[in-house]
């Protein structure tokens, strides 16, 4: 292997410490709301790391456990009534909701300035505006990846495999912004000759859902690889998007899977919490 890894573990340790420094100057504990709706193994997973990482800083972590059954109604309402609620800084409803519930329509009844996942619409929109506000925490986990790690993006060629609004899309306009500055591409589904976009990559990006798909043969010799992918092989095994044995031997840098963008994605829902507390207090 030549490439070298990006550790995200490492640089979520960093961001955790920082917010952590952050919530003892600000003298009072934020509060992080996550509302989990039905038994969906993975869900529970993910939101009881959340609740964790905030307990670790120093936040309140304020859970709301709902059945299956819950109507979107209802649902709808505890939301209005975590946005009235004063010891509320962020809310976090985790997707996918369970059949029969809209998880866009419950994401818009959140106050978008307790948004603490940056996937509200307003929030959203602020990011195409070039404004500052939550943002989406997988893609600016990637973003503080880059960042901690100095890679260069000012005129680098980026190629972002996927434009969900979750990751990809958020992603393409993140790496493109004013002061980031690179020149980005987005790929899809229907993108005639994936390989040839993304051997053309300085920073390449896979948020695909397909296991191990990227191989050496997508990447430019020298490039920076990030894999935001998690899928589960038939054998128990976690892999991303990237095919990390044959890519390492090409990359500059890649992210591993686990160990990589995941750790990211739970450190900058702490990041938005925190500043959505800090705004409340200013
Ligand atoms: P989506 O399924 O919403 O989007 C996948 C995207 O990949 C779509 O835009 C799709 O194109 C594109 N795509 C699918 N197949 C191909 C292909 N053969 N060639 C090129 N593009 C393709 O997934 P998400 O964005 O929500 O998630 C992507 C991956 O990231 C998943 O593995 C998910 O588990 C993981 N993830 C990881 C997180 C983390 O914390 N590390 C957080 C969130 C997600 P089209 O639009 O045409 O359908």
């Amino acid at each position: 292997m030549t490439a070298r890894v990006l550790d995200g573990k490492v640089v979520a340790a960093a961001v955790k410490a920082e917010v952590a420094a952050e919530v003892k100057k600000l003298g009072r504990a934020p509060g992080l709301a996550t509302v989990l709706v039905g038994d969906d193994q993975a869900s529970h997973v993910y939101v009881r790391g959340k609740r964790r990482d905030a307990e670790e800083v120093g936040m309140v972590s304020i859970h709301h456990q709902l059945p299956s059954t819950i109507s979107q109604t209802d649902l709808e309402k505890l939301i209005r009534s975590l946005n009235e609620d004063p010891s509320v800084d962020g809310i976090l409803v985790q997707l996918p909701l369970p059949k029969g519930l809209d998880g866009q329509t419950a994401v818009r009844t959140i106050d978008p300035a307790k948004d603490a996942d940056g996937l509200h619409p307003f929030n959203l929109g602020l990011l195409v505006l070039d404004q500052p506000g939550p943002r989406s925490c997988t893609p600016s986990g990637v973003m503080r990846i880059l960042d901690h790690y100095d890679i260069p993006t000012s005129g680098a060629r980026a190629v972002v495999v996927g434009r969900s609004f979750l990751v990809g899309r958020p992603l393409a306009l993140m790496l493109g912004a004013r002061g980031t500055d690179a020149t980005v591409s987005t790929a899809h589904s229907r993108t005639r000759d994936l390989a040839e976009l993304t051997k053309q990559a300085d920073i390449l990006i896979a948020a695909i859902g397909a296991a191990q798909m990227i191989t050496a043969s997508h990447i430019r010799p020298g490039a920076t690889v990030i894999d935001v992918g998690i899928n589960r092989l038939e054998d128990g095994r976690l892999v991303g998007d990237v095919d990390f044995t044959s890519a390492a031997e090409v990359a500059g840098a890649i992210t591993p899977v686990p160990g990589g963008v995941g750790p990211m994605t739970r450190a900058m829902l702490l990041v938005n919490t925190l500043a959505a507390a800090k705004l409340r207090a200013a």
